[in-house]
């Protein structure tokens, strides 16, 4: 991990990678909406850094995600990342890792934290739900996160397909720590999610190591399920959750599942963080079929971008930050709770007159 001495704690210097896709539709609306909350705040503005990601990329620089870039990302304490569409590269870097799989690995962001809660104006499978799942995202399952060289998924014949598990009681712990701090700020409940009757020493593992730290907050009611009972349950009765925490993969599945029964794909937000950085990504992708065609929902990456004011409030202990993110949730669920809303919630709004309502009021003194 890059040395946090090398980031800049004076003013809130940011990057902001516009990507693929809609990217280039959703991050500037992001980045004003951010911009807007914090005047009204009276924070000081920030220091936006535009740093070269994607497709773009490729053109300028040889490769999606530039040495420079990274580089510059080391000195700095977060940054919004617009979606990437890996699977448009030219063939010789669509095996290797994508770049938010390279930013989160070369900056050990472990812990993904993807609310999903419904809003207002969303129509929404499972109405009172209203949880976070904080999934570890350097390990687990995924065996493109889990080597230093390599892969963890290999083929010694080509009828054998291997992959590799791992979880070290290290990443437990963090990210167990981190759920439970979370949950201390929330309603002090914390679901674990595992399959130990199955995996019984690598989600086994996982599980003991959160029931240890539970040890350590009293305070928060501590449950468990294996991970194809957590989905029944999420369906059937996702109100009844707080803070979910679980290992990669199962985080990844069930992450994509509680957004859709508590909203749309556009409205899910989701940071990336490590003890030091945070990164705003919204859960959804490139959307190529609308990308250029003014028809994408901004919501979920100012919602990411809201949690990263909030994750950098609290670590710098600046109250202002977290003000305007509740600023900025504030005027998207009047936004969409007024009926403005883009085609993927059944709306009429073009991303352009979405952003200026929301901006509208935002800005609102
Ligand atoms: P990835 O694997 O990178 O997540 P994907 O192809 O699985 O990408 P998305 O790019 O997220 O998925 O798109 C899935 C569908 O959701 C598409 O039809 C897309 O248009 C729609 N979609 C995704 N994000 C948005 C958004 N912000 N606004 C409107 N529609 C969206």
């Amino acid at each position: 991990m890059t040395a946090v001495s090398a980031i800049d704690t004076s003013t809130l210097r940011l990057g902001i990678m516009a990507g693929d896709g809609i990217g280039a539709e959703i991050v500037p609306v992001a980045r004003q909406i951010v911009d807007a909350a914090l005047s009204v705040v009276h924070a000081p503005p920030v220091d936006w850094v535009e740093l070269a990601l994607g497709s773009s990329a490729i053109e300028t620089h040889g490769t999606p995600i530039p040495e420079e870039t990274l580089d510059v990302l080391g000195t700095l304490p977060g940054w919004i990342l617009g979606p990437h569409d890996s699977a448009s590269y030219p063939a010789e870097f669509r095996d290797r890792l994508t770049p938010g799989g390279v930013i989160r690995k070369k900056f050990d962001l472990f812990a993904n934290i993807r609310p999903a809660a419904a809003f207002e104006g969303v129509k929404s499978t499972v109405p009172d739900m209203d949880l976070v799942i904080v999934r570890e995202n350097t390990e687990g399952l995924y065996a493109d996160r889990n080597m230093v060289v390599g892969s963890g998924e290999f083929m010694p014949t080509p009828d054998v397909a291997l992959a590799v598990g791992v979880f070290t009681r290290a990443a437990c712990e963090r990210i167990a720590r981190a759920a439970f701090a979370l949950a201390t700020r929330r309603r002090n409940h914390v679901t674990i999610v595992h399959k130990a009757n199955v995996l019984t020493l690598t989600t086994g593992l996982f599980r003991d190591v959160c029931r240890t730290v539970a040890a350590d907050y009293p305070h928060v009611v501590v449950d468990d399920e294996h991970v194809d009972a957590m989905a029944a349950h999420l369906v059937r009765r996702g109100g009844d959750f707080d803070v979910v925490v679980t290992e990669n993969m199962f985080g990844d599945i069930l992450s994509d599942l509680a957004g859709e029964l508590s909203g749309s794909l556009g409205t899910a937000p989701s940071i990336n963080a490590s003890e030091s950085r945070v990164m705003a990504q919204a859960a959804h992708g490139a959307a190529p079929d609308i990308a250029g065609k003014n028809r994408a929902n901004p919501t979920a990456l100012v919602l990411s971008s809201a949690m990263m004011l909030d994750w950098l409030g609290e670590a710098r202990s600046d109250p202002v930050l977290s003000l305007a993110a509740r600023r900025i949730r504030e005027a998207v669920r009047t936004t969409i709770g007024s009926g403005v809303a883009t085609a993927d919630l059944g709306g009429l709004a073009s991303t352009s007159e979405f952003a200026e309502v929301l901006y509208a009021r935002t800005i609102r003194r």
